[in-house]
């Protein structure tokens, strides 16, 4: 924010036009080819209970494309082994700096005194002490289930009781005989490692999220597909090929039920739509997995099925992420640090948010042994 200030006004005028626009408005303001529209407005509402016609859409278009996987800026890839491979690295790394990781032990409460943290017990009962503690699941998870809302200030359980983390996010995964062929460009090549996009203009995925806002499943879904055995061959064996497929929307309030037979009906829409243009897909699937926003939740710790632990809307960025007072990584109960995606910079794979509160915990322990110091030397 301290850089902001030396922005000129034509460029704040920018900077606001971004934060409060459509996706949509945005790309019709530089592109007119609706193909391509479609293809760039799928980062505008990925993960995201909005349309590309809502306003604030234009920001989430933005902190897509703000990633660098190493090959310049909005570079997007992908970890070789999948993304277990992230978390087995980040594990091995850990240890290497003698840490223990324990996995299959969830938390069930935060303990804490006098409004300090003195650590965690475990599904079970077993006992944790501990003076620091990280959170990275879901704020509803941290601050309403793991504490009691008496331990916290009125004004921050109100935050995070209104935090919206609505959904609609569908995953499919197909194994595949073969590759697709799809009939605009035949054969293999490199257009299958790209991101093969069922998003045929900005209307056509507009439609799709006022279905699901209506309370129905979409009825022709867009979808953002990849097949990352193009490259990594790690991942299955020789000869097959797996399309992970990130789809859009059902209605939010599934996360509730597991709705398998709508959501089945909603995957052959899916694939029928890819089938269209890749008319080999639908006889080459061996096997597929749709995780729906209740497998999101009750599976993976993501309340309401949102991927990022909370919405990127414009009341939910920046010193709003998660609760006004406490977007510094802190919590209201001193050594209760947050890293989640729900934090500043949040969500996505970026390990911002991890990066920022270990600068913050450092810098609070440095306060306090000066503190100590000072306290010493005034009694000395
Ligand atoms: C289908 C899907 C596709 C995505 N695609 C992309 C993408 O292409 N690029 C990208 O950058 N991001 C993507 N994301 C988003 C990205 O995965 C998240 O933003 C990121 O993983 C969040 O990291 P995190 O550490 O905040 O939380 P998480 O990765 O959600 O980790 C939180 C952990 O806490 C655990 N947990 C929950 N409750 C407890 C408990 N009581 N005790 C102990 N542990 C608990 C959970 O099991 C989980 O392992 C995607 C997400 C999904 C679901």
């Amino acid at each position: 924010a301290w850089r902001m200030r030396g922005l000129d006004v034509p460029r704040v005028g920018e900077l606001t036009r971004l934060m409060t626009m459509s996706a949509w408005n945005l790309l019709d303001d530089w592109f007119e080819s609706p193909q391509i529209k479609g293809a760039l407005a799928v980062d505008g509402i990925i993960g995201t209970w909005a349309g590309p016609a809502t306003p604030g859409t234009a920001y989430v278009l933005m902190h897509h494309e703000i990633g660098d996987a190493g090959l310049g800026l909005s570079s997007w890839g992908y970890p070789r082994g999948g993304m277990g491979a992230v978390s087995d690295a980040l594990k091995g790394s850990a240890e290497e700096f003698g840490a223990e990781v324990r996995t299959n032990a969830p938390v069930e409460r935060i303990l804490q005194k006098n409004g300090r943290v003195t650590g965690v017990v475990l599904l079970g009962g077993e006992e944790l002490e501990a003076d620091l503690v990280v959170a990275a699941t879901h704020p509803r998870i941290t601050f309403l289930e793991q504490l009691g809302r008496e331990e916290l200030p009125d004004e921050f359980v109100g935050s995070i009781e209104r935090w919206n983390s609505r959904s609609g996010v569908v995953k499919i995964n197909l194994a595949l005989s073969e590759l697709p062929d799809f009939t605009a460009d035949p054969g293999q090549g490199d257009h299958l490692g790209g991101a093969i996009e069922l998003a045929h203009s900005i209307d056509y995925i507009e439609e799709a999220f006022q279905d699901a806002r209506r309370g129905e499943p979409a009825r022709r879904p867009f979808s953002d597909g990849v097949i990352p055995t193009v490259f990594d061959r790690t991942l299955c064996p020789e000869g097959y090929h797996i399309m992970s497929l990130f789809t859009q929307w059902v209605p939010h309030e599934w996360s509730q039920e597991p709705h398998r037979e709508e959501l089945e009906a909603y995957a052959n829409r899916v694939i029928d739509g890819y089938g269209e243009l890749a008319p080999n897909l639908k006889r080459s699937i061996l096997h597929r997995q749709v995780l729906g926003p209740y497998d999101m939740e009750q599976d993976l710790g993501l309340i309401g099925g949102n991927i990022f632990h909370g919405e990127l809307s414009a009341e939910q960025l920046f010193h709003m992420r998660p609760a006004p007072g406490y977007a510094d990584y802190r919590t209201p109960i001193r050594g209760l640090y947050q890293a989640s995606s729900a934090t500043h910079a949040g969500g996505g794979v970026c390990a911002i948010p991890a990066y920022n509160c270990v600068r913050e915990i450092r810098r609070d322990r440095r306060r306090a042994r000066l503190k100590e110091r000072l306290t010493l030397r005034n009694r000395g």
